[in-house]
């Protein structure tokens, strides 16, 4: 298990143009991000590779992609208006707020107090002394709604009011009923999407692991109410699967957490997290597996008076299905990623490296092109060949300033499996030197085969 502090990896993240800090500018904004180049092309790949896995392998998933504001009417039905929300404490003198299950958490009480209701809070915070961030004493806890709340339209009042969308699982459930319509769907199938979210998280910390805007990977799994419990073990494991073998995660920095019984909204029968360890942070929630029931259909079935549900063409049964919820945190997989491909390895004594050991399918650049010299023809030759896989649609990397010797360490750092040299030679034999980023081995390839060569995904 790698012990990298998160401060390690915000200034790689940084440094390297993989995530910075939004509008720094202006001296930044509270836990807003910008993927830099590095990270936009990862998070692309991660987002491929999250959807040949949930999506396009399987003969049984469909994808929507459904907009950001939803009738406020959905919030109700979900729950997030008028019922589920946060409980918060003020501290007294400085008036900011917290989140008290954190706070609780923070002080070594306990670790999840998510379940704990607000006389139970009250207690703890009498009983164990605990004081603000600042030293301050602390108000009793209070619900607060998640949802960033605006106005849409020309006049601000209680009737424009519209929420962001505050989980991307509520698109799913909303339209269920129009994507077996219009695909002619049996059950059991699953809906997936990629989405954003906004939540007004009251206490942002730790890089992007908690951030109000941040985006989600969802699977909603609809089945027959008796199959429920046989799917909902399959998504268990083909989720955890997609970890270690899609992304190529190690099995030591995984571990599942089952809920405990009061931690689990009402209706949910059972519901599991998978953890990853983030160095020395530890293990922290990912992913969220919940046995969901029928809940939110018959939910939005109440809400929006429409009836939402399935006939069974094989057996006339007409009913809501029960849904099995996969929901990971897109941001939060991302911050996984930087922490699982970082490394600090010895090349020999007295010299080390970093390298960002992402699986050839997920790096940022497939290959970097490096002419040896700028003169003598070799950096147009180099420019050449750089057009040249770009067009063949290889997103591939040029740099020709500094030594050989520090161009490769930059492209370890930037995650690059192969570096191409330009010679002298290839001016002659139209061959490059292609040297491996983690054996570091180096070998001739002749410069027609390189696109096949690139997209043979050797890795
Ligand atoms: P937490 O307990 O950390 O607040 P949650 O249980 O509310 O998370 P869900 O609503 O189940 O989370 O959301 C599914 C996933 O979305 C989580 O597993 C996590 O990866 C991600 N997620 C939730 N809140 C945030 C956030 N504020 N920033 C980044 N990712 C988040």
């Amino acid at each position: 298990m790698s012990k990298v502090s998160l401060d390690e990896i915000v200034k790689f993240s940084k440094r390297k143009g993989f995530v910075y800090p939004s509008s720094e500018i202006y001296g930044g904004f509270a836990a807003t991000y910008d993927f830099g180049p590095l990270g936009a092309l990862l998070k692309k790949n991660l987002e491929k590779q999250w959807r040949y896995w949930n999506i396009t392998k399987r003969t049984d998933m469909e994808e929507i992609e459904g907009a950001i504001f939803m009738h406020p009417k959905v919030w109700e039905a979900s729950g997030h208006v008028g019922g589920f929300s946060d409980l918060l404490v003020e501290d007294t003198e400085t008036k900011k707020r917290y989140r008290a299950d954190h706070l609780i958490e923070d002080a070594g009480i306990m670790e999840n107090a998510g379940a704990l209701t607000a006389e139970e809070i009250d207690k703890i915070i009498i009983e164990k002394g605990i004081k603000s961030p600042d030293g301050n004493s602390l108000s009793s806890a209070k619900a607060f709604n998640l949802l960033v709340k605006t106005h849409l339209g020309p006049v601000e009042n209680d009737t424009t009011i519209a929420y962001l969308k505050g989980e991307s699982c509520q698109n799913i459930y909303v339209d269920w009923k129009q994507v077996v319509e219009t695909t002619r769907r049996k059950l059991p199938f699953g809906i997936a999407q990629i989405g954003k979210v906004f939540r007004n998280e009251i206490t942002v910390k730790q890089f992007m692991f908690r951030t109000r805007e941040f985006e989600q990977m969802d699977v909603q799994y609809f089945c027959h109410p008796n199959e429920a419990d046989k799917f909902y073990e399959e998504w268990k494991n083909y989720r955890f699967d997609f970890y270690t073998q899609s992304l190529g995660f190690s099995q030591d920095n995984l571990r599942w957490r089952q809920h405990d019984e009061d931690e689990r909204v009402f209706y949910a029968t059972d519901a599991w997290d998978i953890d990853y360890c983030f160095g020395a942070l530890g293990f922290k929630e990912m992913e969220g597996l919940h046995h969901r029931g029928s809940y939110d259909l018959d939910q939005h079935s109440k809400f929006s008076g429409q009836d939402l549900t399935y006939l069974d063409p094989y057996t006339n049964e007409r009913f809501n299905p029960f849904i099995v919820e996969c929901s990971g945190g897109f941001t939060r997989i991302f911050l996984a990623m930087m922490f699982e491909y970082y490394s600090e390895e010895q090349v020999k004594e007295g010299e080390t490296r970093i390298v960002f050991k992402a699986p050839y399918n997920l790096a940022p650049y497939k290959c970097a092109i490096l002419p040896l010299m700028k003169k003598d023809g070799l950096g147009d030759k180099a420019k050449e060949i750089f057009a040249s896989l770009r067009t063949q649609g290889i997103m591939c990397n040029f740099d020709e300033s500094g030594s050989v010797g520090k161009r490769y360490r930059r492209q370890d750092e930037n995650g690059t499996p192969w570096c191409i040299t330009i010679d002298y030679d290839t001016l002659n034999d139209e061959t490059v030197t292609i040297r491996h980023r983690d054996t570091m081995v180096q070998e001739r390839v002749g410069i027609s085969e390189l696109g096949e060569w690139l997209n043979s995904e050797k890795f």
